[in-house]
């Protein structure tokens, strides 16, 4: 029985490493009929931020990824089993993680430190002076002031004085530590290099190794699946997994998500700075009102998005690279996913994009066009997925359509230039003329006609198409370009058409 879950930090919005996390915790759980849980690691108050549990609900609800279990209140799933494993924000299971913290210090397994940050800035300070690195450990623990140190009269007397402390684990000395990940193979850590790490601290909150062991044994978790930059705390998790005697999870530690450069881990930064969003939904930061874009605003299909993140450090082993979130569940495999890092690149998810905008129903299209553009508040919606229909082959994003489509709305209210000096030559006009005449000998005014006709007439006078073509797309278009003439023709109607073709040679 597959349980995974995604334990973000409240700490801002989702990056899109988050999302891909999220992604492959989603697809690991519905590839084994298993339960996807979300879980709030809200244990540090410092880094919490207004906002950024709501925003990571919605942006995991627009990604077509809702939770099974998770914070009730905004849970859109209807199974929630929150009874047995919840609550599922830390901050709310405060209660729970003293006892564990004590029946670590009762084990041995860890114990009380009193060292103030002064103190411990100085040996750090004191380290880097002579080039190295200050480990809280069992070298340096007995020069420290801690119940490894002290007398147990001394740490009674602090305890009971309600002096500050934190709970530290115990990393043993001189021993290697054999952890296994799915997708990097067995690791070996020697546990010299490993710091005492916190687990608790005297405000009554654990730190994140301790609630996150704690919670992912209460909520009965099966798999860890989690981004590289956890893959250092891993030697810490398994020591704890021991010391309370549980079984631990597997764990897989996904690859980091490059820069497009390929150089450097990409930063939310990159984002604004080279003009991609790198948050699924746009964000408002609470305190200075910064906007970062999001690729909903930005025009992209979450299944564009989810399809683009799914390569992000794995792939099919196939050359198929069109997958729905149905298709992605089936062909998933933890096995399947790189150590190395996945380059982002911002042109492969437009790529994506365009595609599914091929695959949208033309109606629900023009839908969003409509609203996005207030010279389609009049226009009928059947006549606007016609037009849709007609362009979007060349569309990236919704905002594309207006530039590829408004000579369907409107007539041309200037000519290109440097067109009307390719289209426009001596004996134009009267080309035009008989051209309108023609058109008015059309009684039944289809796309099929008007091609024939037209192109028939052409044919009769032994001129080249592009004589009377040219002008007569510029005519209608206002510039050389879109789709074909007879379609923009059809569409727009006989008068329409006769009065853009007269008003160009006006
Ligand atoms: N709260 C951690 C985070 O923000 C969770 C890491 C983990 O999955 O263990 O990513």
């Amino acid at each position: 029985n597959v349980r995974v879950r995604f334990a973000p930090s409240p700490t801002g919005p989702l990056h899109i490493g988050g999302v891909r996390t999220a992604l492959f915790n989603y697809l690991f759980a519905k590839k084994h009929n298993g339960t996807f849980v979300l879980r709030i690691e809200d244990t540090d108050q410092t880094r919490y931020v207004e906002g950024a549990e709501k925003y990571i609900v919605d942006a995991l609800n627009w990604c077509g990824m809702p939770y099974d279990e998770g914070p009730t209140s905004t849970a859109l799933s209807t199974s929630s089993k929150s009874e047995a494993f919840g609550p599922y924000r830390q901050s709310e299971r405060k209660h729970l993680y003293k006892q564990y913290a004590d029946e670590l210090i009762a084990s041995g397994n860890a114990y009380y430190a009193f060292d103030t940050s002064e103190t411990l800035d100085f040996h750090r300070k004191d380290h880097e002076a002579k080039g190295k690195t200050f480990i809280y450990n069992w070298h340096n623990r007995l020069k420290l002031s801690n119940s490894l140190s002290l007398s147990v009269e001394e740490v009674k007397a602090k305890l009971d004085a309600g002096d500050d402390y934190v709970i530290r684990f115990k990393s043993p000395q001189d021993e290697t530590l054999h952890l296994t990940d799915i997708i990097r193979g067995d690791i070996k850590i020697d546990t010299n290099v490993l710091d005492d790490k916190v687990l608790f601290k005297s405000d009554g909150m654990p730190t994140y190794h301790l609630a996150n062991i704690v919670d992912d044994h209460l909520m009965e978790i099966t798999h860890v699946i989690r981004g590289e930059e956890w893959l250092p705390s891993l030697a810490l998790h398994y020591q704890l997994y021991k010391a309370f005697g549980w079984d631990a999870p597997e764990f897989a530690h996904l690859p980091l998500i490059l820069k497009p450069t390929g150089k450097g881990k990409l930063s939310k930064r990159d984002g604004d700075k080279l003009g991609f969003p790198v948050f699924p939904l746009q964000w408002t930061d609470p305190k200075n009102k910064e906007v970062s874009r999001g690729y909903k605003e930005d025009g992209y299909f979450p299944e564009a998005m989810v399809n683009f993140l799914a390569f992000l450090g794995w792939n099919p082993g196939t050359e198929q690279e069109i997958f729905s979130l149905e298709e992605l569940i089936e062909a998933f495999n933890l096995s399947r996913v790189n150590k190395s890092g996945a380059r982002f690149d911002p042109d492969k998810t437009k790529w994506f994009n365009h595609h599914y905008m091929q695959e949208q129903d033309n109606t629900i299209l023009a839908e969003l066009f409509k609203n996005s553009r207030s010279e389609l508040s009049e226009i009928d919606v059947n006549y606007i997925a016609m037009v849709v229909g007609l362009i979007k082959e060349r569309a990236t994003f919704i905002s594309d359509f207006w530039e590829l489509s408004h000579f369907f709305f409107q007539a041309p209210s200037s000519y290109d230039e440097k067109a009307s000096k390719k289209a426009f030559k001596d004996g134009t006009k009267d080309l035009m003329l008989e051209l309108v005449s023609i058109i008015n000998t059309i009684e039944d005014f289809s796309v099929d006609t008007l091609q024939t006709k037209i192109k028939g007439w052409i044919t009769d006078k032994e001129i080249g198409f592009g004589k009377v073509m040219m002008p007569l797309r510029l005519a209608l278009v206002g510039a050389l370009q879109g789709p074909d003439v007879f379609d923009i023709m059809y569409m727009i109607g006989e008068n329409e058409s006769i009065k853009r073709i007269e008003a160009a040679i006006a």
